[in-house]
C-alpha cells in the first residue's frame, strides 16, 4: 500500500510533495517523510503518524534550495512504524521510497550484511537500496537494470542518486504512474496526488525504467526505449474537496444517490453496453473485503437467474486448486483495481477464462488485463472504508443479473431508487439516535439468510472497519450452532430481514437472541412489532440490498463519530492493499 510521489521540474517541492502526501494518505498512514535534492546535498526529513506531523516539522526546518524531491506515505509491512524504519531510505549513493514487498529482502540482506554493508531499519526497502547501490558505479540505468533482475516481489520505487539531478522510478506489480506536467513531472501512485498540477500522465508497464532530467522524460525496458502514449485523466481536483462535510466517508455515503442515478441512467435502456454473460454457465465472483460482500449479493441475485455461481475471496482463490468448467466467467471486484491478490488471482483466471473487471479506476491494472471491464464512475473515494463504491459495484451486479432474467418491476424501481435512497440518507437524526444505543458496545452482531447475509456483512464490516467495535455477521440460522453462546443481556443483534420467501425464518431467529437477552434491531421492508427497527421501502428483490446498506453505513458512521474514532482513517487500514 503507501503512497509514493516524486517531483522534478522548476519549482521547490516541499508544497507539491506535502500537497501529494495528504492526498495519498488514503493507502497508508503510520509514518512518512520526504527527500530533497540539490546538487550538494540530499535533505531527508521523516516524522511518525499523519502527513500533518510530518508538514509541521518541514514547516520547523530550514529547507535546502531543491527543484527535486520523492517523498512517501508508509503502510508498515517490514519493521514497526517508527521513525527509522519510515520512507526515504538511503544507502550510498541512493535514496528511494517503496510502495510494496520485497520478498527475497531477507536472503539479499544476509548476504549484503557478509558483504559488509550496514542497515539502520528494518525495513525490506532498505534492502532494495543497498542492492541498487551495489550495482551503481557511475551508471544509474545499468544499475537498475541489474537490480530488477535480482529483487523479487512487488515494488514501485521512485529514487535519487547522489550524483546527478535526475528522477528515477521503476515498478513491478504495483502501481506507478508518470504526470507530465509543463517543465514539471511527477511519479505517484495515484493521479489523485497530482491532479493540482496536471490531469496529463502515462501508464508505467512492469519492470520499466523512467528517467527524468531537465529536458524532459525517458521510458526503457531491458535497455530499449519505449514509446507510451500521454492519457488526460478525467478526474479533477474538487473530487477531493470536503464540500462541507466534516468528514469524506460522510460526503461519500451522500453522493450516493446522485451516482446511482447517473450509472443507472447509463445503462437501463442501454444493456447491451454491458457484457454479454448470458452465454456463460458458469461465474466464480471475486474481491477482497466490501468488494467480496458485493460479490456475495451478486452471487444470490445470479443464482436467483439461474446461474451457478461460485465466490472465494482473492487471496485464498489465487492459491486454489480452481476446477475450471467450459464456459466460465470469472468476474473480479476492485474499487482500485489494483488490489494485490485480486490481481494475483485475475491473472490465473486469465489463463482459463474469460474476465470481467467490476472497478472504479479506468487506467488501473485490473481495468487493463481483463477481458471486459464495467466501470462503476464513483469518482474519487477518498474515505478509507468503502461507501459508495460498494454501492455502485452492487448496482452493476444488478444490472448485469437484470441481463440474465429481465423482470417486470426492475426498470420502473430502478428509475424510484435515488429518490427513495435520498430519503433514507435524511433521516440522520434517527440514525444519531440508533448511534446512541449502540456506541458503548462492545459486541455487535448481524444475522441474515441469502443477500440478507450478504448485506449483514457489510454492515458488520463497515461497523467495526470504523468504530472498532467487535461485531460479526452470521447466517441467521447458523448463530445457534455456536455462536449464541456470545448472546448475553443487551447484546446488539441487528436482523436483517428483505427477502419476503425467508423473512418469517429470519425473524424466528431473532425471537431465539431475545429469548436470550439480546437488544434486537430489525431492519426490512415489511413493518413488524419491535421497538428498534429500520424500515425500508419494498422495491425490485435486485435492488433491494442498495436500499438497505447505506442505512447501515450511517449508523456504522454515527457511532464512530460518538466514539471519536478517526473516521476516513481507520487504524491499521489502508485503502487500495496492494500488498499481499
Ligand atoms: N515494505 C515497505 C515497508 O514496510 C513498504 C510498505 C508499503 O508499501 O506501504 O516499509
Amino acid at each position: 500500500m503507501c503512497g509514493i510521489i516524486g517531483y522534478k521540474g522548476k519549482k521547490h517541492p516541499k508544497d507539491i510533495l506535502i500537497n501529494g502526501l495528504k492526498n495519498l494518505e488514503y493507502r497508508g498512514y503510520d509514518s512518512a517523510g520526504v527527500a530533497l535534492k540539490n546538487d550538494d546535498t540530499i535533505q531527508i526529513i521523516k516524522s511518525v503518524g499523519k502527513i500533518s506531523h510530518l508538514e509541521e516539522k518541514l514547516n520547523n526546518e530550514k529547507l535546502i534550495d531543491c527543484n527535486l524531491g520523492i517523498a512517501h506515505t508508509r503502510w508498515a509491512t517490514h519493521g514497526e512504524p517508527n521513525e527509522s524504519n519510515a520512507h526515504p531510505h538511503r544507502v550510498g549513493k541512493i535514496t528511494l521510497v517503496h510502495n510494496g514487498i520485497i520478498e527475497n529482502a531477507g536472503v539479499l540482506r544476509e548476504q549484503l550484511q557478509k558483504e559488509g554493508v550496514k542497515f539502520n531499519s528494518n525495513t525490506d526497502t532498505e534492502v532494495a537500496a543497498a542492492i541498487i547501490n551495489k550495482y551503481y558505479t557511475g551508471d544509474m540505468e545499468k544499475a537498475l537494470n541489474k537490480a530488477i533482475k535480482e529483487i523479487k516481489g512487488s515494488y514501485a520505487l521512485a529514487i535519487l542518486c547522489e550524483d546527478d539531478d535526475k528522477l528515477y522510478a521503476i515498478r513491478c506489480e504495483s502501481p506507478l504512474i508518470l504526470g507530465v506536467g509543463k517543465d514539471e513531472y511527477f511519479v505517484t501512485s495515484d493521479i489523485g496526488a497530482i491532479l493540482k498540477y496536471t490531469r496529463d500522465y502515462v501508464l508505467l508497464g512492469e519492470n520499466e525504467i523512467v528517467v527524468i532530467d531537465n529536458k524532459g522524460y525517458k521510458i526503457t525496458k531491458d535497455n530499449k526505449v519505449v514509446k507510451r502514449e500521454v492519457l488526460t485523466s478525467k478526474l479533477t481536483n474538487e473530487a477531493t474537496d470536503l464540500c462541507g462535510y466534516d468528514h469524506y466517508m460522510m460526503k461519500e455515503i451522500m453522493e450516493e444517490p446522485v451516482l446511482v442515478d447517473n450509472l443507472a441512467n447509463k445503462y437501463i435502456h442501454n444493456l447491451k453496453k454491458l457484457p454479454d454473460i448470458k452465454k456463460y454457465q458458469h461465474i466464480h465472483i471475486i474481491g477482497c473485503g466490501s468488494a467480496y460482500y458485493a460479490g456475495m449479493v451478486g452471487k444470490n441475485l445470479f443464482e436467483d437467474a439461474g446461474v451457478e455461481v461460485e465466490i472465494d475471496v482473492a487471496s485464498e482463490y489465487r492459491y486454489r486448486n480452481i476446477i475450471y468448467k467450459p464456459n466460465t466467467l470469472v468476474i473480479l471486484i476492485s474499487q482500485s483495481g489494483e488490489t494485490a491478490d485480486t490481481i494475483a488471482a485475475m491473472r490465473k483466471a486469465n489463463e482459463h477464462a474469460d474476465t470481467l473487471a467490476i472497478v472504479n479506476v479506468d487506467a488501473s491494472t485490473i481495468a487493463r488485463e481483463c477481458t471486459y471491464k464495467v466501470l462503476i464512475e464513483a469518482g474519487r473515494e477518498v474515505a478509507v472504508a468503502t461507501t459508495k463504491a460498494y454501492l455502485l459495484q452492487v448496482l452493476i451486479l444488478s444490472l448485469l443479473a437484470y441481463r440474465l432474467d429481465p423482470d417486470g418491476t426492475y426498470v420502473e424501481d430502478l428509475k424510484k431508487l435515488p429518490q427513495q435512497l435520498k430519503v433514507l440518507l435524511d433521516k440522520t437524526g434517527f440514525y444519531k439516535k440508533l448511534a446512541d444505543a449502540i456506541y458503548k458496545h462492545e459486541d455487535v452482531f448481524f444475522i441474515g439468510r441469502k443477500v440478507d447475509y450478504a448485506i449483514s456483512m457489510e454492515g458488520s464490516l463497515k461497523l467495526k472497519e470504523v468504530s472498532y467495535i467487535h461485531s460479526d455477521a452470521y447466517q441467521a440460522g447458523e448463530l445457534k450452532h455456536g455462536t449464541i453462546s456470545l448472546i448475553k443481556d443487551g447484546t446488539i443483534v441487528f436482523a436483517i430481514a428483505t427477502d419476503d420467501d425467508i423473512r418469517d425464518k429470519t425473524i424466528s431467529n431473532l425471537e431465539e437472541v431475545i429469548s436470550r437477552g439480546a437488544y434486537p434491531i430489525y431492519v426490512g421492508n415489511e413493518d413488524v412489532a419491535y421497538d428498534h427497527k429500520i424500515i425500508v421501502p419494498r422495491i425490485n428483490k435486485k435492488l433491494q440490498p442498495i436500499l438497505v446498506v447505506p442505512a447501515l453505513q450511517m449508523i456504522a458512521y454515527f457511532v464512530a463519530l460518538k466514539r471519536g474514532c478517526d473516521i476516513d482513517k481507520p487504524k491499521n487500514l489502508a485503502k487500495s492493499v496492494t500488498v499481499e
